[in-house]
């Protein structure tokens, strides 16, 4: 590792670390919000608004679990020295991608190729679903 890759890295890493310290308080503070009351069963509030703001609130949560995932992800690799290399392809995540996005696992391209092939797939299952192709 050059010397500049390793500065870079110890800039990434401190930006992980305070990703990872925020999301643990909003994810308990999540946690604390979506909590079944103990007082009205969650049957009785299903289709209230307090039902909906409920699965908002877990949706929120949950991709919040998903990110800091990522960002364990990430520093794992950052300890392993295989931080910033796109697995997909080999070749390095550009610097100003991982500025943005720390815990990024692919690079751009290959980012890219990944949505485009799933947002294929979703339209795909629509027409299948939609009988307009065959499954
Ligand atoms: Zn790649």
């Amino acid at each position: 590792m050059t010397m500049r890759a390793s500065s870079r890295y110890s800039v990434l890493k401190g930006k992980l670390e305070n990703l990872a310290g925020e999301l643990k308080l909003q994810i308990d503070a999540a946690r604390f919000a979506i909590q079944i009351d103990p007082e009205r069963p969650a049957e009785q509030t299903e289709e209230s608004v307090d039902g909906v703001q409920r699965d908002i609130e877990i949706t929120l949560f949950e991709a919040k679990v998903a990110t800091l995932d990522r960002v364990y992800g990430a520093l794992r690799r950052l300890e392993q020295g295989n931080y910033g290399n796109c697995p997909n392809c080999g070749d390095e995540i550009a610097e100003k991608r991982l500025m943005a996005l720390p815990f990024a696992v692919r690079c751009k391209d290959c980012e890219e190729q990944r949505e485009e092939a799933a947002a294929a797939e979703i339209t795909r299952r629509r027409r299948v679903a939609a009988g307009l192709e065959v499954g």
